[in-house]
């Protein structure tokens, strides 16, 4: 079998990871690409599963190392990177690699990986949808919410680069839909 890409991208708090896990739930064939953070766990988040948790003189060693297929300073000095070598312990396996990443990791993802990559984004249905989820979900405090919401109002104006756009206004609805369009792309190549 051929491994294929799925990159999932949207604002954060536009709801990618229900969306993400709803994929990595309904077909065994796809696997999660744990990226490598230097922001903190956050709730009940384990090193290894959500993220890799590592410092930011690890990052940048990383960096110098080459060890990242992309990586962003999402947020000043958050940085988030893709490894090589995660990618490589998907395909090994034969499996399908899902990317949960942001807007621009999103892009630079499917340059690299081209034909080989779906690329969808998760519109959120307003600014004002979005800011509610944040404050919801109660996992940061008013500035940094601020600060990511500015952030999404930028990204969604990089929507258009995406092979997809799907509004998330039912996560119901939304999940079956990115289920389908990622089967659809899988089963019309292997
Ligand atoms: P969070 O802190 O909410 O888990 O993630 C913040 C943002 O970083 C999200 O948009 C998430 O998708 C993105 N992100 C997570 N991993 C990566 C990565 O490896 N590369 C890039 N470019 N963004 C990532």
């Amino acid at each position: 079998m051929k491994c294929y890409m799925v990159i999932i991208s949207a604002p954060s708090g536009a709801g990618k990871t229900s969306i993400a896990n709803y994929l990595l739930r309904k077909n065994p064939n796809l696997e999660f690409s744990v990226s490598a953070t230097t922001r903190k766990p956050r709730g009940s988040e384990v090193n290894g599963k959500e993220y890799y948790f590592i410092s930011v003189n690890e990052f940048r060693e990383k960096i110098r190392n080459g060890e990242f297929i992309e990586w962003q300073e999402v947020y000043e000095n958050q940085f988030y990177g893709t490894l090589k070598s995660e990618v490589e312990r998907i395909w090994g396996k034969n499996c399908h690699v899902v990317f949960d990443v942001d807007v621009e990791g999103g892009i630079n993802l499917k340059n690299i990986f081209g034909t080989r990559a779906i690329s969808i984004f998760i519109m959120p249905p307003s600014v004002k949808d979005l800011e509610e989820r944040l404050i919801s979900r109660a996992t940061e405090d008013r500035s940094k919410i601020r600060m990511r919401v500015e952030k999404a109002m930028e990204e969604m104006k990089l929507a258009s680069q995406f092979d997809q756009i799907v509004v998330n206004d039912d996560l119901d609805r939304v999940q079956n839909e990115v289920y389908k369009i990622v089967d659809s792309f899988i089963n019309e190549r292997c």
